[in-house]
């Protein structure tokens, strides 16, 4: 049992085809393993076993007529911030807390076309603002390395639940990191696609001009998997690019020979511990060793970019998110008091302190009279920042350094620390304002704590990015231990 679960999803695909185990035993075997880990881990908000027990019927269907794509039967776990027709969709948040699509996310109908089983909605920082889930309106995630410590965020559900091997594989979204940070924190690999890469349709918007879709995995091969069956344009979402996806599991090659490596000096600066560092430049000389070609880069304005991402995104989500009128759908406070009085009781009430005051920075940043001083300032920074990275990826094929500055820090830490938190960002970041695409891999223990590899590369190179996730995790053998997270007893 703990071997099934285990698997990564390539390896149970597998054994499915091989009908060594049906996806009517896995989804049950899933299902046990889940009320067992839940109570310690808390990644769910929704978890779905009946859904999932019917998913499996037709699955295996699917499967006894000779159906073989990858992600048939497989369980998998969605961030509770993609709508799911029929099943609450809450962004961890009051004011959606009821909250039931009519629609599936474009993602979620092509997970479901390609016959994935769903196991549930799992949490995240309210509607996707923060780094820890721990400003989740429901409940706190632990992560499965050590329960003591946060998971990172805001899709820590998504990652602690893929950890802790609750699901195959899950998907998060990611606008300063949000897929990226929970990986490295907990262990699994994580993609934020070129903006455009995958369509957002039935996301529920954060930052528009930010906001991706992506897989959280056990392995490299799993994430390319994932990839596939999301990315490429879509009717319903203007912002997906009409470019052909490649077949990405056919990009991983375990070679890497004469590919351009770039280590920007400025994201192994602000405040990176340097065992993190260390355990980076580590990696780098393994990739060195094999073939690699390492130079170094300097992207100064990388250095702007928590500053230019709290006012856009902040700037975005004040306008994206007063659609929350207490009118439309979700919450309703304070009926008796008249139209205006009504959706200031909603507001109030259904939003936590951390949405609320990046609604009032966003307004403020926004107003007539700031405008110039602000947005249009942290634009035009966006802008040089762009143009820096398109500069730098002349000389090379794509950009290596760590996701974060530290591991896991302990739940509650930096909760009342606003500007500690948002550091936990500051590499991944960048990469969003750029719009480029982003993996973190595990690339080894500090203190006993996972530590994440960020690979960072041209606009819709995604194959080239994720051949060198996969090289390095051939390289580094990391996978018998990433299997056991140590936090939990399996
Ligand atoms: N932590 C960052 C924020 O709070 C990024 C969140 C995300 O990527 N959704 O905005």
């Amino acid at each position: 049992m703990q071997e099934l679960l285990t698997l990564s999803l390539a390896e149970v695909h597998r054994k499915l085809q091989a009908r060594e185990v049906s996806a009517i035993e896995l989804t049950e075997a899933i299902l046990t393993h889940i009320s067992a880990v839940e109570p310690q881990v808390q990644a769910f908000i929704t978890p779905t076993p009946e859904l999932a027990r019917e998913m499996a019927r037709r699955a295996q269907a699917r499967l006894d007529a000779g159906e073989r794509s990858p992600l048939l039967g497989v369980p998998i776990a969605l961030k509770d911030n993609l709508c799911t027709a029929g099943v609450r969709t809450t962004c961890a948040s009051r004011i959606l807390h009821n909250f039931v699509p009519p629609y599936d996310a474009t993602v979620v109908a092509r997970l479901r076309e390609a016959g994935a089983i769903f196991v549930g909605k799992v949490n995240m920082d309210e509607f996707a603002m923060g780094s820890s889930t721990e400003f989740s309106a429901f409940h706190i995630t632990r992560n499965p390395w050590d329960l003591t410590r946060a998971p990172g965020g805001s899709s820590g559900g998504s990652a602690a639940a893929v950890a802790a091997h609750m699901a195959y594989a899950a998907l998060g979204s990611d606008t300063g990191g949000s897929i990226r940070q929970p990986a490295a924190f907990c262990g699994v690999v994580g993609l934020k696609p070129t903006y455009g890469r995958v369509s957002r349709y039935g996301l529920v918007a954060y930052a528009s001009s930010l906001d991706q879709i992506g897989p959280l995995t056990k392995t490299v091969e799993d994430c390319a998997l994932m990839l596939n069956a999301i990315a490429g344009k879509d009717p319903h979402d203007a912002t997906s690019v009409d470019l052909p996806a490649p077949d990405y599991r056919a990009a991983l090659v375990d070679d890497i020979k004469g590919i351009r490596l770039g280590i920007p000096q400025e994201f192994f600066e602000q405040g990176v511990q340097p065992e993190v560092a260390e355990t980076v430049h580590q990696a780098i000389g393994l990739l060195e060793s094999v073939g690699a070609q390492v130079q170094e880069v300097s992207l100064p304005m990388a250095e702007q970019s928590l500053a230019i991402y709290y006012i856009l995104a902040p700037a975005e989500c004040s306008s994206n998110l007063a659609r929350y009128d207490g009118v439309r759908y979700g919450l309703r406070v304070g009926a008796e008091r008249g139209h205006i009085g009504m959706m200031e009781a909603t507001r109030a009430e259904g939003f936590g302190k951390e949405v609320i005051q990046r609604i009032i920075i966003g307004t403020y940043a926004l107003s007539s009279g700031y405008y110039d001083a602000f947005y249009l300032k942290a634009q035009q920074g966006r802008t040089l920042l762009r143009q820096q990275f398109a500069t730098v990826f002349q000389q090379v094929d794509a950009l290596v350094c760590p996701t974060t500055p530290t591991p896991a820090f302990p739940l509650g830490a930096l909760v009342d620390d606003p500007l500690a938190m948002k550091l936990a960002d500051v590499l991944t970041i960048p990469v969003n304002l750029a719009g480029l695409p982003g993996l973190s891999v595990p690339c080894g223990f500090v203190n006993g704590l996972p530590v994440g590899l960020q690979i960072i590369g041209k606009p819709f190179d995604e194959a080239t990015v994720l051949r060198i996730g996969y090289t390095w995790e051939q390289l580094a053998c990391l996978r018998d231990e990433l299997r056991l997270p140590t936090g939990l007893a399996i």
